[in-house]
């Protein structure tokens, strides 16, 4: 697993985004690079990615459980 950030705007599709200032700290406010909506803060972005990959885990085990 890699720290990578995989989110993709809600707005327009795109998957790359901007930070607003730099270092990258998790309170920095991030940017969608393709429309420029504001996604939210870099933790926000953390705490969704983390709780995406748990429910893809969760729906994996339901499927390896499920028979
Ligand atoms: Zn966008």
């Amino acid at each position: 697993m890699t720290n990578e950030l995989k989110f993709k705007c809600s707005d327009c599709g795109s998957e790359d985004f901007v930070h607003a200032n730099s270092p990258n700290i998790d309170k920095n406010m991030v940017f969608c690079g393709g429309c420029k909506k504001q996604i939210g803060t870099l933790e926000d972005i953390k705490k969704a990615t983390a709780a995406a990959q748990a429910i893809k885990l969760h729906k994996l085990r339901a499927q390896i459980f499920s028979n």
